[in-house]
């Protein structure tokens, strides 16, 4: 952290500052201009809060140098993490993991089609809510345990994985039995004491950036699992709320490659609920592929028009296996496999 005071900041100003900096266990480099004051700080700074700084008398500027996740950043796992699944799947390899299935897990037979299909495109994930983070109370909630049960069963028969949400901390030990990957949704992004609770178990996260959330406090979100002993989470942007309408949230590709460069934790992208709009699902899949997504998290249905939730977002069977044909070929253009 770097602390510019102001060109006209007085000694005893310079001075307070020095002192909230030390009693805030760091080391301070002071430099004297001609006209300018520069306090450095080193040693511990992943915790300090530059506000703290910014409010004090005579501080013009506080800039923060290193990054306040540790073991989320790059710097952690140069190499990159790969996430592993007991199918042998992997997310962030050069294979690019696929995961596919319906908003909702409604019944044995849309489940059972569902995971025939993923498989034979070749895709590794079944994904489906049983605990549905709904907008409003009165829509379909999900079918709770029962829905994961009959899911589970869809991908024991076709060797699939199984990634769904989890909403609440008291769902996480009814679940495990279940589930191969935990998703934290956009809405729980920030459940700190959720996240907490999912560093302390030993199965992969995905976890979906916030509807409003920065990149960085995406990662200060994983950061809560890693630091609980959980190294197994996979990052997922899924658009976030802007002033645009057209879809029915903001697709930033651009954040792919920016976490790629900040973070060793794969990065999938979720071009359905980022756009929610069937025609927009199969370009930006592309577009991320393209921009060096690990993943792709696609929801189908047999019958997506009747989908009973995210029926507009949702592709039709045909719809998707057109997409993996066209994103394999962008994938040897690219040294990645699907
Ligand atoms: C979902 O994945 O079904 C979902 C509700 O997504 P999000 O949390 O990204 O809105
Ligand atoms: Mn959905």
């Amino acid at each position: 952290m770097i602390i510019a005071m102001q060109e006209n900041a007085t000694e005893e100003q310079i001075f307070a500052v020095v002192e909230e900096m030390e009693e805030n266990g760091v080391k301070v480099h002071r430099t004297t201009g001609a006209q300018q004051t520069i306090l450095a700080a080193v040693g511990a700074t992943a915790g300090l809060d530059i506000t703290q700084f910014e409010a004090l008398p005579g501080v013009f500027h506080v800039h923060r140098i290193s990054a306040p996740y540790k073991l989320a950043g790059r710097a952690f796992r140069p190499e990159g993490t790969v996430v592993e699944f007991a199918n042998g799947a992997t997310i962030g390899s050069t294979h690019v993991g696929l995961i596919g299935g319906p908003c909702s897990v409604e019944t044995e037979d849309q489940i059972f089609a569902i995971a025939k299909c993923v498989k034979a495109v070749g895709g590794e994930f079944l994904r489906g809510g049983a605990f549905k983070p709904r907008t409003s109370p009165y829509a379909f909630q999900g079918l709770g345990i029962d829905g994961l049960k009959v899911m589970r069963a869809a991908a024991d028969q076709y060797g699939l994985a199984t990634v769904t949400e989890v909403m609440e901390i008291a769902q996480i030990e009814p679940m495990l039995e279940y589930v191969d990957c935990f998703q934290v949704g956009a809405r729980n992004m920030q459940n700190f004491n959720l996240l907490r609770e999912l560093g302390l178990i030993r199965k992969p996260v995905l976890l979906k950036r916030g509807i409003a959330a920065t990149i960085d406090e995406l990662l200060m979100s994983a950061e809560y699992i890693l630091s609980g002993g959980n190294y197994e989470v996979i990052l997922c942007e899924r658009g976030i709320r802007t002033y645009e309408t057209s879809t029915r949230n903001t697709m930033d590709i651009a954040a792919i490659p920016v976490l790629k460069k900040l973070t060793h934790l794969p990065v999938i992208a979720d071009p359905s609920h980022a756009t929610g709009r069937r025609d927009m699902v199969a370009p930006m899949a592309k577009a991320s592929l393209a921009a060096g997504a690990d993943g792709l998290l696609i929801e189908i249905h047999p019958n997506a028009d009747k989908a009973w939730s995210d029926a507009a977002q949702t592709l039709y069977f045909d719809q998707f296996e057109k997409l993996i044909g066209e994103l394999k070929l962008i994938g040897q253009a690219i040294g990645r496999t699907l």
